[in-house]
């Protein structure tokens, strides 16, 4: 049985995929955070910023098989995306994907064609057949995982920063400034930003390149 929070068809807002049509596949529950209020404080990540429990989303459920679940994400893909052999893709997120993506899951849009990514906290083990990783770590949260296709870090983390992560093997290495609003904001606050941040430490470690969420930055999902 696999739950699903939400499920939706978008573009890819962050990362070196970022303005790719994608199907969204968003699984409900996560292993750092059990998705309650008064346990945030508590959690091993706490700056959490979207809705983990329940199956009450857009398009959200309980889906009893692999291929059920595979039909319902490819009802979202455009039936008129041309050319038609334009490649579906489909991005498990969550909550924490790899508590419920498994080998059947992957097997059943992979024979529908789909490209497979994931955006996991790197904490378990990723089923073989994923296209394409990312990894955004949490805290100090311990790693599992022992290369990725690109590594997104929340910025900053007191217990994550990017000095930790430069040697992973990974292609891209991303800097996402920890929530806060890039726009209406005041010269002072826009100075002292997350965002500011993370653009200052790309400048002198070119290493690291600045991943804004553009999704957000548009209004879409
Ligand atoms: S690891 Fe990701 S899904 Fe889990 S609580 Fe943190 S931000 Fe939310």
């Amino acid at each position: 049985m696999y739950k699903v929070k939400e499920m939706f068809y978008s573009l890819q807002g962050e990362g070196a995929r970022s303005g790719r049509a994608a199907v969204f596949c968003r699984f409900s529950k996560c292993n750092l955070w059990n998705g309650r209020e008064e346990s945030r404080a508590t959690a091993v990540c706490d700056f959490c910023d979207t809705s983990i429990l329940g199956t009450d989303g857009q398009n959200g459920g309980r889906f009893a098989t692999a291929d059920a679940l595979a039909s319902a994400i490819d009802a979202l893909w455009p039936t008129q995306a041309t050319p038609a052999s334009s490649k579906p893709y489909v991005i498990f997120t969550g909550g924490e994907p790899l508590l419920q993506l498994n080998t059947q899951l992957i097997n059943a849009v992979h024979a529908l064609n789909y490209e497979v990514a994931v955006e996991t906290n790197g904490t378990l083990p990723a089923p073989s057949g994923v296209d394409w990783v990312c990894m955004s770590p949490k805290a100090d949260a311990k790693i599992v995982l022992d290369r990725c296709d690109e590594l997104k870090l929340v910025f900053p983390q007191a217990k994550a920063m990017p000095e930790r992560f430069e040697s992973f093997a990974a292609d891209y290495f991303f800097l996402s400034p920890m929530a806060d609003p890039i726009i209406d904001f005041g010269p002072d606050d826009k100075k002292n930003s997350n965002t500011a941040k993370a653009l200052a430490y790309c400048l002198k470690h070119p290493q690291w390149r600045l991943s804004l969420q553009t999704h957000k930055l548009l209004g879409i999902d």
